[in-house]
């Protein structure tokens, strides 16, 4: 395990006890969260180094998941990621015309394909090898290996997409360094991340899956985006939710503390009715370069 000495967001170096949760997806063993002294920022500490972070993501891997078509809750998923999809692609031309688009860790590139059939120019970057083999074979993706992004040329990206990319990068500094710059000085950076700061956060606590120890490395409030993104000189623009997260996470929360769908359904309903701006389960932020 790796000690964090410096908060990812202040560079402070004295920090607090937050929370302890089990990995209940993979490893059952039991990860720490701590608080910035400094900032209030909340991170996991000690975590796996990055040449083992790779054990702790679930075993079945994230092609047979999308591809399957099996059962309620997949046809569910199949049906919610369509839809949510189709607002990405609707966000993306809003903010940028759907000009030069890059899509940091695109998965299987459901969302990349999504951007190519809408006439964009869409690159993605990939870590995962059998990911990218899927998003080639079936959509003939334009996607690269993550290696890729330090070679990408200086603000050449209209805009710049995360979804639930960023609680999972590891030196974050060299990354959101090199990105700020690929992005063009008008460009929008578009970063999905869940919100601790949520009703379904606070309601399932130790137990809430997005907390997702120990690859989710980052606990983000809107608070720490503003000022993680004060650094690189970018200001937050429009803060959005993400309301079918709410449903997903709670059914996966339930599923952890030993709870039943129901329950499940009622409480990612109640997140959504009680979040105000700034509380959802996940959000979604559009982030542009002071003065543009
Ligand atoms: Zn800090």
């Amino acid at each position: 395990m790796n000690e964090i000495k410096n908060c990812p967001v202040c560079n402070g170096t004295e920090f607090k006890p937050f929370l302890s949760a089990v990995d209940y997806t993979v490893s059952n063993d039991t990860f720490n969260i701590v608080t910035c002294d400094g900032c209030g920022f909340h991170f996991t500490n000690p975590i796996p180094p990055i040449e083992k972070i790779g054990d702790y993501y679930k075993a079945e891997s994230y092609v047979s998941h999308s591809s399957t078509n099996k059962g309620i809750i997949n046809k569910l998923y199949q049906r919610v990621r369509k839809y949510t999809l189709k607002q990405k692609v609707k966000l993306v031309k809003r903010v940028g015309n759907g000009k030069d688009t890059l899509d940091i860790g695109a998965g299987t590139g459901h969302f990349l394909n999504a951007c190519q059939n809408a006439g964009f120019n869409a690159l993605g970057l990939e870590p995962d090898a059998d990911a990218r083999k899927f998003a080639e074979e079936n959509f003939k993706a334009n996607i690269k290996s993550l290696d890729e992004l330090h070679g990408l040329p200086d603000a050449s990206r209209d805009v710049i997409t995360m979804w639930h990319v960023l609680e999972h990068v590891y030196d974050l500094r060299k990354d959101l360094d090199k990105i700020t710059s690929v992005l063009k000085p008008d460009g929008r950076l578009i970063v999905a991340v869940p919100n601790m700061n949520s009703f379904d956060a606070k309601n399932y606590k130790e137990f809430w899956a997005a907390y997702d120890l120990p690859i989710h490395l980052y606990h983000f409030t809107p608070d720490d985006i503003k000022r993680l993104f004060a650094q690189y000189d970018m200001e937050l623009e429009e803060m959005l939710p993400m309301k079918f997260d709410s449903y997903y996470v709670s059914m996966l929360s339930e599923k952890y503390k030993g709870g039943n769908i129901v329950k499940a359904f009622w409480n990612g309903w109640r997140s959504n009715l009680k979040a105000k701006e700034g509380s959802y389960s996940s959000q979604i932020y559009i982030l542009k370069k002071k003065g543009n």
